[in-house]
Parts: C-alpha cells; sequence; structure tokens
C-alpha cells in the first residue's frame, strides 16, 4: 500500500509537467482562457491592432498545447491560429510574453498514379491514407466529369503538395495537376497559382464561381500578409485579410452565395458575420457597426445581399471592413480571389498557361508508365507539437 501511494505520487508528478493536448473549447475567447488561467489581461490590451485580431483567429476545436508547472501556473501554451502560425504565451522573468511563432513541417511535392478499382475516391484512400487528398481530387473535378463510366484498370494521376509534420500529414493538401481516365477519355485539371483557380488544357476556368467586392471602399487601408517576419521589432506578424476603408454605416454585401454560420462578437474583430460558400470558401466580415436585422445563424444569403454595416467594432483605429476569405479552413488572400472575374484565360497568359500544361500532362502520364508507390503516412491528430 506504501509503496502504491508512492507509485501515484511519481506519477502525478512526472504528469504534472507534462505537455497536455486539448481542444480550444466552444465560446472561449483568448482572454477568458488569459482569465481562466489568472494571467493579467494585460498582455491583451498590450498588444497592438493586428496581433489582437490574430487572437481572434482562434477556431473551438483547435489542438492546442499547453504546460503547467505542478501547482497548476500555466507555464508555456501554443494556440494555432493557421496551419501556419501559433500564438505562443508564455513565463518568463515572473512575467507573461506574447508571441507569434512558426509551426514547423515541411512540404513535398509527389506524382502519383494509381489504376482504378472501385472509385477514384475509394482508390486513392486506400493507396495514399490521405483522405483529404480524395476530397480535394473530387473538389476539383467539382462534378464536371462523371466517374460512373470508369472501368477498372483505368487510371488517375495527380500531381500535389503536402505537408508534413512528425511523419504524418498535415494540413490540406494543394492539387497542382490531374487526370482521370473514364472510359477511353482523359481528363485533365490544373491549378493556376496565379488564381488558385482549376482549368483544363485549353486554359478554360472548370468553376465559374466568382466573389464580388463586399463594400463600395474609398481605399485598401491594410493588405493581406501570411507570416511576416519584421527586421525591426525582430518578431512574426501577419494580417489575415483585407482591410476596405470605407464610411461609417455603409451597406456591407455577401460576396458570394452561401449560409450565415457566425453572427455576433468574436474579439479584436468585433462585430462579425462568417457565410459558408461552396468548394470549401469561408467569408469573413469584421468590425461591422451593426448587421442587418432578419439575418441569423443558418440564414442564406445571396451574392450582393445587404447584410450588414460599416462600423469599427473590436479593435481598429477607423470604420473600415476587414474581410477575411478562407479556403478549407485557410486564411488565403481575398484580392487573389475577388479580382479574378473572367472564365477564360487570353493572349500570352493563355499561351503560357497551355505550355505549363503540357509539360505537366506529361508528366503525369509518364507516372502511369514508371507507377512509382504512392507515399502513405497517418494524418496528423494534433495540429502542433510544443517545440519553444
Ligand atoms: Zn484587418
Amino acid at each position: 500500500m506504501k509503496f502504491l501511494s508512492f507509485l501515484l505520487l511519481f506519477i502525478s508528478s512526472v504528469y504534472a509537467v507534462e505537455v497536455e493536448k486539448l481542444p480550444w473549447p466552444k465560446g472561449e475567447s483568448f482572454l477568458t482562457f488569459l482569465e481562466a488561467n489568472k494571467i493579467p489581461q494585460k498582455l491583451y490590451y498590450d498588444l497592438d491592432k493586428e496581433a489582437k485580431e490574430l487572437c481572434s483567429e482562434i477556431r473551438a476545436g483547435i489542438q492546442y498545447q499547453q504546460l503547467k508547472n505542478e501547482n497548476g501556473e500555466l507555464l508555456q501554451v501554443l494556440i494555432p491560429i493557421s496551419e501556419e502560425m501559433q500564438l505562443h504565451v508564455y513565463q518568463e522573468e515572473n512575467s507573461y510574453k506574447f508571441d507569434l511563432k512558426p509551426i514547423i513541417f515541411e512540404e513535398i511535392i509527389d506524382t502519383i498514379a494509381i489504376p482504378i478499382k472501385y472509385s477514384p475516391y475509394q482508390d486513392i484512400l486506400a493507396h495514399t491514407g490521405n483522405a483529404k487528398l480524395a476530397n480535394e481530387f473530387l473538389r476539383a473535378y467539382s462534378k464536371s466529369v462523371n466517374f460512373r463510366g470508369m472501368q477498372p484498370g483505368n487510371y488517375v494521376a495527380l500531381k500535389y503538395k503536402q505537408r508534413i509534420r512528425m511523419g504524418q500529414y498535415y494540413g490540406t493538401p494543394q492539387i497542382i495537376s490531374a487526370m482521370v481516365q473514364v472510359h477511353k477519355r482523359k481528363f485533365f485539371v490544373f491549378k493556376n497559382e496565379k488564381d488558385g483557380r482549376f482549368y483544363n488544357e485549353k486554359a478554360k476556368s472548370l468553376t465559374s464561381y466568382f466573389f464580388k467586392t463586399p463594400v463600395r471602399y474609398s481605399r485598401i487601408s491594410s493588405k493581406f500578409t501570411y507570416k511576416r517576419w519584421h527586421p525591426v521589432l525582430k518578431r512574426y506578424r501577419a494580417h489575415l485579410g483585407v482591410d476596405y476603408a470605407a464610411p461609417r454605416g455603409r451597406h456591407i454585401y455577401a460576396a458570394a452565395d452561401g449560409k450565415i454560420v457566425f453572427r455576433g462578437r468574436k474579439g479584436g474583430y468585433g462585430k462579425v458575420i462568417e457565410i459558408q460558400h461552396k468548394h470549401g470558401y469561408k467569408t469573413l466580415y469584421a468590425h461591422q457597426s451593426r448587421f442587418r436585422g432578419g439575418l441569423r445563424r443558418g440564414s442564406k444569403v445571396r451574392k450582393g445581399q445587404h447584410i450588414g454595416y460599416v462600423g469599427s467594432t473590436g479593435v481598429s483605429s477607423g470604420p473600415h471592413l476587414h474581410l477575411g476569405l478562407y479556403k478549407n479552413g485557410r486564411a488565403i488572400n481575398p484580392l487573389k480571389i475577388i479580382r479574378v472575374t473572367k472564365t477564360k484565360l487570353k493572349g500570352t497568359a493563355k499561351k503560357k498557361f497551355i505550355e505549363y500544361t503540357k509539360v505537366l500532362s506529361k508528366e503525369l502520364l509518364d507516372t502511369i508508365k514508371s507507377n512509382p508507390k504512392p507515399l502513405k503516412l497517418e494524418p496528423i491528430d494534433a495540429k502542433t507539437i510544443l517545440e519553444a
């Protein structure tokens, strides 16, 4: 008995300094988290506007990691806000500090060819163990090709980028090019890096899905930046959206058809509406003075529908609309997507793109002949590992 109690004490003292991985609770904000851990709120209020906005990027359910001492005092916490960056709060000389820390991963490019036995989804999954890749493949074709005509022995081939962390798949893979054989025909898709859209070998866009600028603005007061190292401040900075300066009260419109998935306050972003769209896109409209009446969570909205009014709620130096755009939960530059309004490339852009697709098509077809073994890893469950 004496031995057992000694053992329990030993285990608990070991566990007390172990890193805990926890899902971020629903309804928890950065401020309530500080409060719960008896960390002075001054830490948050002293942050600049950009960093305060990033604190509002924390999503419920995300895996965060913390380290506490035996008295339950928080020593360190890492909270991912994107696939690439995490908020870091840590104790140093009896006070708490804040910084933004990059998440470390490697990125590989793989080209694979898979003979079909059941369906593209099942066979990609069986060969790679990568469900997100199988999903992205279907999304790339977004029902433009009917896979039912496929016969056993037909091939799918694809080239993609995948992030890997601790020997596991990390984040959403990015398809660069793909081919699917249906009976005797071959259907290709190619990602255009300039606008993030898929095109065919004739440089014709495969989705006629466009976003509208959601406000009549006077100027863009802040652009999108992802993980920028500031040489003077010697720290990372980021702005996960675009700021449109516009007078208070000006109408805000839905950038595309979709469904409202959030309507309420969100820390530094103030009054926020989030709309889920097709193809894995989501938009976020921050700092609103008020919402348009009659809309709630779950409401369907049309592109161009009035949803709210420009304001400066949350942290904001003047009335503006902060627009965030996410693809599969990953922040992307809204301007890259919104400025695209054509379904066809023209002139030299078209010529260059067609040349590019020829190289990629050949590569896919060669891969079918050489038939290399696809990479197969486990998907990562925790988003990050503590490494400070
Ligand atoms: Zn902003």
